[in-house]
């Protein structure tokens, strides 16, 4: 059987005729750029976040580095960010010859530990960029806490998390000052290309944000502040606003998927529970868990990835590949030991955490069209390889 990591001709299948329309709709228009349908999804998103305003922009990355422009992030300033996450989350501050400064990652989420936040904190420190990985939310009242404390901005990287909830049912990329969203193909809500946006309840942030995009550019022509072209396309727009009806359904669905990968791994006697941070023989595959560290309330996980650990995981990936089962490494190696980052000259031991996570965590097929039967394939196959 056949698993691939990720399926997007089954979900484009299921609504190919109101996305065909859409897209024909912008080609007969022929209003490519900032056409009406860009100016919906914004409005869109506002309604399915409860936040007052969306920009939409070219991508997660530019959503990223837009914020950080906004906040007027200034070479040398110093940014926190966690040590493991998709580049980009650390590229953006380099890129404005700011100083990303890494925290380790929690053990049960992957997210930042906020424990260790306060002790990196210097009179240089501008901002905080918790990441809500993998569509879990971080610990945002510890973040906020700090960040009040310490006079931070807080730039919320919910890249991978559009619909995720923090526990008392707030969106994760509403909580700081901006939030920053991709529209990558594989991410839970994706377009046809790239696209992203920005989110916030402030209204200087958003004026300031909206004529950035353009090239600081208010009124046409003229340029008080530079900013870059940070546009999203009219027909990633008109495709989107098709999907976002779709999102939470889908969601749902992974939800699903990864409630049947728990049951069948503990079945298979690899695992006893969900969040256990020890590999023994009864735990050989360690599950996640949908809470933030000790806090009884559950997050609203929305599984852009299921990532498990294991101990062996390359040998683990190099069999998956010989079953037909799409896996992959988010990521493989953390920030502080990126080539590109050695100017920073960061302490390894620091980040444990991030060190073993790069070493055994190992990414599982959980697209909403995967069946029962394909979930209790990937889970007998892992079997297979640990009785081997
Ligand atoms: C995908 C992603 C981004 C970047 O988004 P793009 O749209 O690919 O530029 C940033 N941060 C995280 C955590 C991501 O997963």
């Amino acid at each position: 059987m056949k698993v691939p990591l990720l399926d997007l001709k089954g979900q484009y299948q299921s609504i190919k005729k109101e996305i065909d329309e859409a897209v024909q709709s912008v080609v007969d228009s022929q209003y490519f750029i900032m056409g009406p349908d860009v100016a919906k999804l914004e409005e869109e998103i506002c309604k399915y976040l409860n936040c007052k305003y969306a920009i939409g922009v070219s991508s997660g990355t530019d959503a990223l580095l837009l914020a950080l422009m906004a906040l007027d992030i200034q070479p040398g300033d110093e940014v926190i960010v966690p040590a493991y996450s998709f580049f980009a989350t650390a590229g953006v501050v380099a890129r404005l010859n700011a100083v990303p400064v890494f925290v380790d990652v929690d053990p049960v989420t992957f997210n930042i530990d906020t424990k260790q936040i306060e002790k990196k904190i210097t009179n240089k420190t501008k901002a905080i960029i918790p990441v809500h990985l993998y569509g879990q939310s971080a610990g945002m009242d510890e973040i906020i806490l700090i960040a009040e404390k310490y006079s931070l901005f807080v730039v919320e990287d919910a890249a991978q998390a559009i619909g995720t909830q923090y526990k008392d049912g707030k969106f994760a990329g509403t909580i700081g000052d901006i939030g920053c969203f991709s529209f990558f193909p594989s991410k839970n809500l994706g377009g046809f290309g790239d696209g992203g946006i920005v989110t916030t309840n402030n209204p200087e942030l958003e004026h300031k944000m909206r004529i950035m995009r353009v090239h600081g550019m208010e009124p046409k022509y003229y340029h008080k502040i530079i900013g870059g072209n940070f546009r999203l396309d009219s027909l990633q727009a008109a495709v989107l606003r098709v999907k976002l009806p779709h999102l939470d359904s889908w969601s749902e669905k992974r939800r699903l998927n990864a409630a049947l990968y728990t049951k069948y791994f503990i079945e298979a006697g690899l695992s006893q529970a969900t969040g256990k941070i020890s590999f023994d023989a009864n735990n050989k595959v360690l599950l996640p868990e949908a809470v933030y560290q000790n806090d009884v309330h559950k997050n609203h996980h929305i599984y852009n990835q299921f990532v498990i650990r294991v101990e062996k995981r390359n040998e683990l990936w190099n069999f998956m590949k010989k079953k037909e089962i799409g896996c992959e490494v988010y990521y493989p190696v953390p920030f502080h030991r990126q080539e590109c980052f050695a100017y920073l000259n960061c302490v390894d031991s620091e980040f444990p955490v991030s060190n073993d996570a790069a070493e055994n965590s190992l990414a599982l097929p959980i697209y909403p069209e995967l069946t029962n039967e394909q979930i209790k394939y990937v889970v007998d196959s892992i079997a297979e390889f640990m009785r081997s």
